[in-house]
């Protein structure tokens, strides 16, 4: 006889002890409760997806053979407005975890003010095995499934992990052809040839700078001497050490895939970049000793920037941090305990909802550009950009201030609170 779960058993994804990226998100909103008033006889909007596709996607290979990838687009919440939120190609992707970076970015576009809800999407498939022409029809063929729930209107992607302007050309097209009308709109992330934003590309780095900036105001400390120390030499990383640089910032560490750098007096960032561009990465780069990871992460240092990957600063090595801030680049780079020893250690951490929130910034400029087929210049681009995050910075550590909480937990409480706002407003349909 088959054992069935008891009836009264919780779907395993609403499960806050369900192991992956969506009990983690639980157990965040959970925390937050507290915080949330009244509104919080609405938390369970929060814990629950709007909407969850899976779709298979069939495409022929070059070789005649047919392959079945398994793809998913969650539209988490859209009481604030459209879902929005990248398209992640990765033999790794799940459910859960599209569930959960969906609803990481109701909370990312809640926190910066934009009007969005979130979403993601993901497509299960290592894409190196694939030849450019079956990336191209699997891109199709996945936009044409998801086609039925996304629209300017109602749900943009963007790219992510795997993904890149050309995906979302690809991605424009097919949605177009298919609904017979050219849509610049349904997709953020474009080429400018194609209605994409100037100063997209930097956005990210731009956004981590300014709310640095912010944090060091905060604190007392002056951006101008600072040193800085940055972990991934990429977009985000490159980009916020060489505006850290120009501001008269030193930079004085740097690690990437390739190695680990170090100058106490500063290293010329322009060549470094040069040299990136050139060998891949920041290994062999000369004006600099190579140092060890331990060392890194125990650098003194004002501003740490983990902007390379999740769960870099852990119980390990958090408690030899010898920041005054962190200013977290990258998507989740702190464990939840890393986190608990830093606030601790006094060390300010500018939560990842906030300090990268300028990518999907600029991405929400985009698609008003879009819509309004009037584009902005670079310089116009900046300064609103910076404006939205310094007045998103303000606004989260307003609410620290107030509960006396970390930025992290307040960036939830805003968040979460503007969401809960929008959907008490709206009432219950029907
Ligand atoms: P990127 O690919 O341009 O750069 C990634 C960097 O990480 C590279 O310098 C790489 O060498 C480094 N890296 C890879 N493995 C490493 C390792 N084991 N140890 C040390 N460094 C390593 O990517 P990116 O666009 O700069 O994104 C970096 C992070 O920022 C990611 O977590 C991404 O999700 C996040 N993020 C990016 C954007 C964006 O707009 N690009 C927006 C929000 C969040």
């Amino acid at each position: 006889m088959s054992s069935l779960p008891p009836a009264d058993a919780l779907p395993s994804y609403l499960d806050p002890t369900h192991l992956g990226p969506w009990g983690v998100y639980l157990q965040q909103v959970d925390r937050v409760a507290p915080y949330l008033g009244s509104l919080a006889r609405w938390v369970e909007t929060l814990k629950r997806p709007k909407r969850a596709l899976i779709v298979d996607v069939p495409i022929e290979l070059d070789n005649g053979r047919v392959a079945h990838f398994e793809g998913y687009r969650v539209q988490h919440n859209t009481s604030r407005g459209p879902g929005k939120g990248g398209v992640r190609f990765h033999q790794d992707v799940t459910l859960s975890e599209v569930m959960a970076l969906s609803a990481w970015m109701s909370i990312k576009n809640a926190a910066v003010n934009l009007p969005f809800g979130g979403a993601k999407g993901g497509i299960r498939v290592d894409p190196r095995t694939l030849s450019q022409s079956e990336l191209e029809r699997m891109t199709r063929r996945y936009t044409t499934e998801i086609g039925v729930i996304i629209g300017p209107s109602k749900d943009i992607p963007a790219p992510d992990v795997n993904t890149n302007a050309q995906t979302m050309a690809w991605m424009m097209d097919t949605y177009s052809m298919n609904e017979g009308l050219t849509s610049t709109g349904v997709v953020t992330g474009k080429p400018i040839a194609l209605g994409g934003s100037l100063g997209r590309v930097e956005a990210t780095g731009r956004g981590v700078f300014v709310v640095g900036c912010e944090a060091a105001r905060d604190i007392g400390f002056d951006v101008v001497g600072a040193r800085v120390v940055v972990q991934g030499f990429g977009n985000v990383g490159g980009t916020a050490a060489r505006l850290f640089h120009e501001t008269g910032a030193k930079v004085i560490a740097a690690q990437d895939h390739t190695g680990t750098i170090h100058n106490e007096f500063g290293l010329d960032v322009p060549n470094l970049l040069a040299h990136v561009a050139q060998h891949g990465g920041v290994g062999g780069f000369g004006g600099a000793e190579a140092i060890d990871s331990d060392t890194f992460w125990a650098l003194e240092t004002e501003f740490l920037i983990p902007a390379a990957l999740e769960s870099q600063i852990h119980a390990g090595n958090a408690d030899s941090v010898r920041a005054k801030v962190v200013v977290e680049g990258a998507n989740g780079p702190t464990t939840p305990e890393a986190d608990d020893i830093l606030r601790d250690k006094g060390i300010l951490v500018v939560p990842d909802v906030v300090a990268n929130a300028g990518g999907v910034t600029v991405s929400y400029f985009e698609w008003v550009q879009d819509f309004s087929s009037f584009f902005w210049s670079e310089d116009e681009i900046n300064h609103r950009l910076e404006r939205i995050m310094r007045d998103a910075f303000a606004a989260v550590s307003h609410v620290a201030r107030e509960h006396s909480v970390t930025l992290r937990t307040a960036a939830f409480i805003v968040a979460c609170t503007r969401i809960l706002q929008a959907r008490q407003v709206r009432g219950l349909y029907p």
